[in-house]
């Protein structure tokens, strides 16, 4: 048994949290202030690999493992929560694409993705469906040799900003067999967008996206006819334990500032670490983080060596964005009325993580998946 990263990815780790630091980290809060995604973030991000971590090489990527990948998640969460969603999108879109499409499709495709060119969102979810999301209404309308798409996607990360997307369309009977995946143009003329006014990660813009007949073609469908949605819910199990990751790490940052706040803030005439009212919790939210970490990399290494890791990864998306909300509000409290002011990033941390404890599937959706990995589909709900 080894709980330790080999000397690659060690050396990576230590190389992106002082890159992270240095050019996510100013950045973090003036985003979330002008609540715009940044151009540059996504060139930055090329610049170190992070848009093609499970990219292939041939095809301009990292070729990374899962693990590593979950490492990038960890250590860009520290510094910048909501660049880590270009992490989660690349990656898991990526894989989609590296799983199920032609060797045509991946040569046009990844490379633009690898180097930040193109700027990729998911679209699932609709008004109407969200956690029952293979009750999808999306239509793929046949035309010519293609499709027209008519519906309107919702709370899709990154949807102001995303120039294609991998869009969930119905093309033909009812339930997850009747949808195809496209990679659709969302420069199309066709294609409107409307933005959220969210509590947190403003600056991912989070958009409803409309498609009013927006032309998609033969060469613009990933896998089969009617395969879309088991092909791209695949995906989602290791992309959840990435999400993990990232709360993680801005749970992290958080808990290193209360910390060092214990030791260097007084109060009665000495630190208040001294305080057992205030080192104790602390002491159990570094406790949690360090199993809720064993459990995401624990994931995301039985991906990589090719084992089921459907409960794993179910596991890993319930509890570490809820274990990250309650560690950061701890932290927010020790921080007394300096952690309540928006100069200081822990409040909005708190804002960022509460929106992963619903993005990718909410708490109730995985324990589900639990269940059933622990009781076998019939006996669990
Ligand atoms: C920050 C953020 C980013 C997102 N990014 C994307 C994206 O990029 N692309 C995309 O397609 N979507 C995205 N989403 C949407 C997200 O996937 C959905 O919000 C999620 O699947 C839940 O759907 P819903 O919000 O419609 O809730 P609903 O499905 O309406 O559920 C409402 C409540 O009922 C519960 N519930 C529903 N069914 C059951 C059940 N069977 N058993 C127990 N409880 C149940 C849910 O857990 C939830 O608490 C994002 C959401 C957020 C907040």
């Amino acid at each position: 048994m080894d709980f330790g990263f080999d000397d690659e990815q060690e050396a990576f780790r230590a190389e992106l949290r002082r890159w992270a630091e240095k050019v996510l980290a100013p950045h973090y809060q003036s985003d979330d202030a002008a609540a715009v995604f940044r151009p540059q973030l996504a060139a930055d991000m090329a610049s170190m690999g992070l848009t093609g971590l499970r990219i292939p090489e041939e095809h301009g990527g990292q070729g990374a493992s899962a693990v590593v990948a979950g490492i990038a998640a960890e250590e860009v969460g520290r510094a910048d929560f909501n660049a880590g969603y270009l992490i989660i999108n690349t990656a898991l879109i990526s894989d989609i694409i590296v799983r199920h499409a032609t060797a045509e499709q991946q040569a046009d495709w990844l490379p633009r993705i690898a180097s930040g060119e193109t700027v990729p969102c998911i679209c699932i979810t609709e008004p109407d469906h969200g956690t029952d999301a293979a009750a999808l209404e999306l239509k793929a309308v046949p035309d010519g040799d293609g499709w027209r798409l008519h519906g309107e996607k919702t709370s899709i990360t990154l949807g102001m900003a995303a120039d294609r997307a991998v869009v969930l369309a119905r093309t033909g009977g009812p339930g997850a067999r009747g949808v195809s995946a496209f990679w659709v143009d969302l420069t199309d003329p066709a294609v409107s967008r409307t933005k959220f006014d969210d509590l947190g990660s403003r600056a991912i813009g989070r958009a409803s996206v409309r498609f009013d007949g927006v032309p998609v073609t033969r060469a613009e469908l990933i896998g089969a006819e009617g395969g879309g949605f088991v092909s791209v819910m695949q995906g989602f199990d290791y992309s959840r334990a990435i999400i993990g990751l990232l709360c993680l790490g801005a749970a992290q940052a958080s808990l290193a500032e209360a910390l060092q706040w214990a030791r260097d803030r007084e109060a009665f005439g000495q630190p208040i670490g001294k305080f057992q009212g205030v080192s104790f919790p602390l002491a159990e939210s570094a406790t949690y983080l360090r199993g809720a970490r064993h459990v995401c990399y624990e994931a995301l290494w039985l991906k990589d060596h090719d084992r089921e890791h459907s409960t794993e990864a179910a596991m890993a998306k319930f509890w570490a964005p809820k274990l990250a909300t309650e560690v950061i509000h701890q932290c927010l409290l020790t921080l007394g009325h300096v952690g309540y002011s928006a100069e200081h990033a822990v409040g909005q941390r708190l804002r960022d993580v509460i929106g992963l404890e619903i993005g990718d599937g909410t708490a109730q959706v995985s324990k589900l998946v639990i269940a059933r990995g622990l009781l076998g589909r019939a006996h669990a709900p």
